[in-house]
């Protein structure tokens, strides 16, 4: 897959301390984008699903992984195949929807999935994903490796980053029609379906612009 960058702790793209991706490669072209050097489709590295899993695995204190942009559904097949991975070997969520099976990709992704479960089998959320789209356009689209992605994620934020709709006291979001949807429940219902947090642990989102500040503020870009 063609990622912009990685980082390793991040407690602002999503619930407790995740591992975070950036998709190269960028559509929207949204006004006021923090990170427009996400853009090019040409630009960033081949990165590939070991070293991802490797990233994963090599420290305990992970939640799951966030696949930010970019855009990631321009990558859905990559996508979904390591959000399927990583879900597949996560309990709590995996027998909702279900995703495609499309097996370990290699004896290091094997062994990674393994040490996944030992590490982070406690998330309520494994799999985040940004998307500079709404639920209803990528759930209108007639194309297996995007509604596979949607089946493969737990949380989608949804949504261009809205300069003029810029929010600093939300969570995890820009700008406050970006949405934090229960994508399980979204795709079970066919309908967007707003994500609530199961555990006590996990930072309520604000339902609407609130201008409060708030720590973990998330920058505008996706
Ligand atoms: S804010 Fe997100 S969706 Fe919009 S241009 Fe930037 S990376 Fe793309």
């Amino acid at each position: 897959m063609r990622l912009a960058g990685l980082i390793g702790e991040s407690v602002v793209d999503g619930p407790g301390v995740r591992l975070v991706v950036f998709a190269q490669g960028c559509p929207h072209h949204c006004a006021g984008c923090h990170n427009p050097g996400t853009w090019d489709f040409r630009g960033g590295d081949d990165v590939s699903l070991d070293d991802i899993l490797e990233s994963l695995t090599a420290n305990p204190m992970l939640s799951g992984i966030t696949i930010s942009g970019g855009e990631p559904f321009a990558q859905a097949r990559a996508f979904e195949i390591l959000a399927s991975l990583v879900r597949r070997v996560l309990p709590i969520n995996a027998a909702q929807c279900g995703s495609r099976d499309y097996g370990v990709a290699s004896a290091v992704a094997s062994a990674a999935a393994s040490a996944v479960a030992s590490t982070v089998a406690s998330t309520e959320a494994p799999v985040v994903v940004y998307t500079g789209y709404t639920w209803e356009a990528l759930s209108a689209i007639d194309d297996a490796d995007v509604s596979g992605l949607l089946l493969a994620t737990d949380i989608l934020i949804d949504g261009p980053y809205v300069e003029a709709l810029r929010d600093p006291g939300l969570a995890w979001r820009g700008s406050c029609n970006q949405r934090i949807l229960d994508a399980q429940a979204s795709m079970r219902t066919g309908r967007p379906v707003l994500w609530r947090p199961r555990s006590h642990g996990a930072p309520t989102p604000p339902p609407a612009c609130s201008g409060r500040p708030r720590l973990g503020q998330r920058p505008p870009s996706c």
